[in-house]
């Protein structure tokens, strides 16, 4: 089964992202996680890696589907995943059709975590002053919740027209959310 999660940042994807993968014995494959893990090797790419999502831009197509590719390779097809934070541009989502397309596979389910704005800033305040990511400015973050609008939420349309979006409302303590995400894989409502 194939997963999408989707959600701008500071939605509580990666809390929720680990505990889902728990309950339904999924791989948590976090392109965010991924690249950071690769911008701490100290080569060429790493540097511009880190100086991408420092910016709060979006790192290339071809570098995160490297990345996504392989390690589908080592994980193999018949398994269970949870996308976190991939795709993350159309140009990704198609890439991923034709990976799963080769093998008679496609996306079942994409699950789209919601919140207005204010809440997504005023978590963003509170995670910037507990954590230390250098991503997490108020700038950075507000870039990053721009390029979420302009170039990932276009997939929810993508995804829609396939009848497999979920929205899920994503304010109330983690475990009401939880709830929420586990009520819509196991009902789809
Ligand atoms: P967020 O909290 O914004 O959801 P992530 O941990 O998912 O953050 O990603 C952090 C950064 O890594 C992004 O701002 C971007 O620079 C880069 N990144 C992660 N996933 C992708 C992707 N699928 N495509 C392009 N860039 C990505």
């Amino acid at each position: 089964m194939f997963i999408i999660f989707l959600g701008p940042p500071a939605v509580g994807k990666g809390t929720q992202a680990s505990r889902l993968v728990a309950h339904l014995s999924a791989h948590h494959l976090s392109t965010g996680d991924m690249l950071r893990q690769v911008r701490r090797e100290p080569s060429e790419l790493g540097e511009r890696l880190a100086e991408l999502m420092d910016a709060g831009k979006l790192v290339s197509d071809e570098v995160v589907l490297d990345v996504v590719k392989s390690r589908m390779d080592v994980i193999g097809l018949d398994a269970n995943y949870l996308f976190d934070g991939f795709p993350r541009t159309i140009a990704q989502a198609e890439a991923l059709d034709a990976i799963l397309s080769a093998s008679d596979l496609a996306v079942n389910h994409v699950i789209e975590l919601v919140v207005p704005d204010q809440v997504l800033v005023d978590r963003v305040k509170k995670r910037a002053a507990l954590e230390s990511r250098a991503d997490d400015t108020p700038e950075t973050v507000a870039k990053r919740v721009d390029i979420y609008r302009e170039q990932t939420e276009p997939l929810v349309a993508f995804y829609g027209s396939r009848g497999i979006v979920s929205k899920v409302d994503g304010v109330g303590t983690v475990d009401e959310v939880f709830d929420r995400l586990i009520s819509v894989l196991e009902t789809g409502s």
